[in-house]
């Protein structure tokens, strides 16, 4: 007899891999699929993997052993592996989790529903012909959520391997995109990150020319949003357009996250980024000249091959003068198949880790200096997550991006989850701030 067959999925990664996952949901949501957030409820488990770094292919390889460890232990059937990892480490799959039932490529997600179909059998799909209605999946909370607006990347920054996994880089239309943003709206999204692998050259494939302003001007008009935020911007990329939306927008915020990887001339060649410390510096000085309160995020690499004692130094310089907002700062991770993994001039981990230490030192600093200043001061938020019990309201700034960021916390219970408020900073406590609704 055929029953509605249940499955689950396990995001791992950054949001563009969360926006696959909600893909892979909706199509088999649309399909007559269950879909549970309880794995052990499941009769399919997927793992939608990251293999960006080491520690993210552990965290991957992981969450397959135990998906897998279910199948002897509770109804789960079978496991399905997608995600970044198929596109670049089966070996390693293959050899590491033993007991997965499919690898599942990119260019599969569309037939999601019909490998698990042909895997599980037994599945009460909807007739034949039989209208299908395309379900929407959120797995971000209700208020936020992500618009990735482009797939793949033609950079070759050479410690990277996601050109070889995703490809060349894809636009998606923007009428497209201006829909689901609609879409996201009226269904309570207040903050859409806009995400991609390099944002900034959003429509060069498409239309023939930069078109991120113009789809950024679009997504502005969109009711029932407030806050919009960029991500991912590649430094080269960000033009004065760019630059006058992002400081003139009604929603979209005077936010912008552009990772600069190192500033050190010599390293930035042998990343082959395409430009040296010069272009970061003269594009700070732009971002902070076009709007009074513009906040920088960026992420930057220690401890790439060749990297000497005094290019640390000249980074830990740079960022001195910058004073990014928020920062996230990795150890360099050698990549099979990225062309840095072949590099004379390895970094030995000590060094790196070492090197680590003292970056996020002089960025817990600033931090902290810049969290301090804003005492006595108000700030628009975005509530989180309520108060519960002795637990304040965890909100999060217009400077903070979604999971990865601040919080500030509120000891009300006044403030809803999704809701927007006026926060007077009471206190900084490191990296958080505290405070009272204004
Ligand atoms: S811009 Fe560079 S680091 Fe980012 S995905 Fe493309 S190649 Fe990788």
């Amino acid at each position: 007899m055929k029953t509605r067959r249940i499955v689950s999925l396990v995001s791992l990664g950054c949001p563009k891999n969360l926006v696959d996952s909600e893909g892979l949901v909706g199509t088999l949501l649309s399909n007559d699929f269950r879909v549970v957030a309880n794995p052990k409820e499941s009769d399919v488990v997927i793992v939608n993997t990251c293999g960006f770094l080491d520690a993210s292919r552990k965290e991957s390889l992981d969450a397959i052993r135990g998906a897998v460890a279910l199948k002897s232990a509770t109804g789960v059937k079978r496991v399905l592996v997608a995600g970044c990892m198929v596109g670049n480490y089966r070996e390693l799959l293959e050899k590491e989790a033993p007991g997965v039932d499919a690898l599942v490529g990119f260019g599969d997600y569309h037939r999601i529903d019909r490998i698990v179909e042909d895997l599980v059998g037994g599945h009460a799909a909807p007739e034949f012909g039989a209208e299908r209605r395309r379900v929407d999946a959120a797995l971000t909370p209700r208020h936020y959520a992500y618009l990735k607006i482009s797939e793949g990347c033609d950079h070759t920054c050479a410690f990277c391997v996601i050109p070889s996994i995703r490809g060349a880089m894809r636009s998606f239309p923007t009428e497209d995109l201006v829909e689901r943003a609609r879409t996201l709206a009226g269904r309570g999204v207040r903050e859409l990150n806009v995400v991609a692998q390099d944002s900034t050259v959003y429509g060069s494939d498409l239309y023939g020319e930069l078109r991120l302003p113009q789809l950024l001007r679009r997504l502005d008009e969109v009711e029932g949003l407030d806050w919009i935020r960029l991500l991912y911007a590649y430094p080269t990329e960000v033009t004065d357009g760019l630059i006058d939306v992002l400081s003139s927008g009604k929603r979209v915020l005077p936010w912008l996250d552009v990772p600069i990887q190192h500033a050190a001339d010599n390293v930035l060649a042998r990343m082959k980024r395409g430009h040296g410390r010069a272009v970061l510096e003269k594009l700070v000085e732009r971002l902070r000249r076009a709007h009074p309160r513009f906040a920088i995020r960026t992420t930057v690499i220690v401890g790439f091959p060749g990297e000497t004692e005094a290019d640390f130094e000249t980074l830990l310089q740079f960022l001195a003068w910058a004073k990014f907002d928020r920062l996230g700062a990795f150890r360099y991770s050698r990549e099979q198949g990225s062309a840095a993994a072949d590099l004379d001039g390895q970094v030995p981990e000590e060094v790196k880790d070492e090197r680590w230490h003292r970056l996020m030192a002089l960025q817990q600093r600033l931090a902290f200096d810049a969290a301090t200043a804003r005492v006595g001061s108000t700030i628009d938020v975005l509530v989180d997550a309520a108060k519960e019990g002795p637990r304040p309201a965890r909100c999060r700034s217009w400077l903070d991006a979604p999971e990865i960021d601040a919080n500030v916390l509120v000891d009300d219970d006044t403030l809803k989850a999704g809701e927007k408020a006026t926060i007077r900073v009471t206190e900084a406590r490191g990296y958080d701030l505290a405070g009272t609704r204004a």
